[in-house]
């Protein structure tokens, strides 16, 4: 029996499922993760949804957002209760990462706990951790690699308006709006098979882009105004956030997502990076056009990943000493970023 079919076997009878995603999640895990959860409840089983932080309150429409054992704040409650549902589950899901670093704190249970563990996920180059593997960098969205786990099952009738409004909400953002190069046919006859199951795409689309706070917006605006350096020499695009500068804006978290992709639309810029403080590390965001390879540059020099053209990393010091690494690499990839 083929590997799918034998996890399709194991949900027969209902189960205790856990479904955790990374630290700090966006549209495609979040919405993955509902998606499945929704769907999984139709099916009959115990659902807990666990994120190892807060998310952008752009996010906060997907149906399940109001059962979601998020990690915030200074409370030990939810990790506590996190690592006691992790211990306990028959199965757990790990969706849209590809190393159980990744979901921070909670590293250590996810590695230990007992449960089948399932990963769902189109990261490059994971770490086998999971006995399940749903895994293909093919794919645009891990959303996607849900629905089409459902439609192997031949189980896309269980799919109601709920769940496939999150996993839509995946593939849409995953895909920057159907723009980036890994929309292909298969991430269209996703979204319209999502929609005829009851997506709805305008409404979706409006949650994540048109609910923004002024003070996002003005943040936007003091970036490109004053903040978006190009090095033409380069071809290279970055952006520098102090956490004061943060503050000013009165930023939320979410606030700088999207922000990195406007380096990338300077005419003749391949590369792209956003440099933002975080309580005790800096953060990066990574961008890219063509071949040059950002997951990398990400994991060769900031602990992070991601895919070839968008990926993520941080770095521990300031944030001059984060800026300063960064352009003292450039000169050795001046070559391919020439040449992309
Ligand atoms: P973003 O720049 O939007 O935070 O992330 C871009 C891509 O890189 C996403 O697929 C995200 O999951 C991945 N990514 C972001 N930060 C990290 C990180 O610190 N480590 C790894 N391995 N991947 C990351
Ligand atoms: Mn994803």
């Amino acid at each position: 029996m083929d590997r799918s079919r034998e996890l399709q076997q194991l949900l027969l009878t209902p189960k205790n499922v856990v479904i955790i995603t990374h630290f700090k999640p966006d549209a495609d895990a979040l919405g993955s993760s509902l998606g499945l959860a929704g769907f999984l409840k139709v099916k009959g089983h115990k659902v807990t949804t666990i994120t190892p932080s807060d998310y952008p309150s752009f996010l906060s429409w997907m149906p399940g957002n109001e059962e979601v054992l998020a990690l915030s704040g200074d409370s030990a409650e939810p990790a506590k209760k996190a690592k006691e549902a992790i211990a306990k589950a028959d199965i757990l899901f790990c969706l849209d990462f590809s190393t159980p670093k990744r979901v921070e704190e909670l590293e250590e249970s996810v590695r230990n706990t007992g449960a089948v563990k399932v990963l769902i996920d189109h990261h490059l180059e994971p770490e086998k951790f999971a006995t399940f593997e749903q895994w293909t960098t093919k794919s645009a969205s891990t959303a996607q690699l849900v629905f089409e786990l459902i439609e192997e099952w031949n189980e896309t009738h269980l799919i109601n308006p709920d769940v496939a409004n999150c996993l839509y909400a995946g593939l849409m953002t995953d895909t920057g709006n159907f723009r980036h190069n890994n929309t292909t046919e298969r991430e269209f006859v996703a979204a319209a098979r999502l929609t005829s199951l009851g997506a709805n795409p305008s409404e979706v689309a409006r949650q994540i882009y048109d609910t923004n706070s002024l003070e996002r917006l003005r943040l936007t605006g003091y970036v490109l105004n004053e903040k978006l350096r190009v090095l033409p020499e380069f071809r290279t695009a970055y952006i520098v956030l102090s956490q004061d500068e943060l503050k000013r804006f009165n930023s939320k978290t979410g606030d700088t997502e999207g922000l990195v992709n406007y380096g990338l639309s300077v005419n003749n810029v391949v590369l792209a990076v956003l440099m933002y403080e975080r309580k005790s590390e800096i953060k990066l965001s990574f961008r890219s056009l063509g071949e040059f390879s950002v997951n990398d540059l990400a994991r060769k020099h900031f602990a992070g990943g991601g895919h070839r053209n968008a990926a993520g990393g941080t770095f521990h010091g300031t944030l001059d000493e984060a800026l300063s690494r960064f352009l003292e690499l450039l000169p050795s990839y001046q070559q391919q970023l020439i040449n992309t």
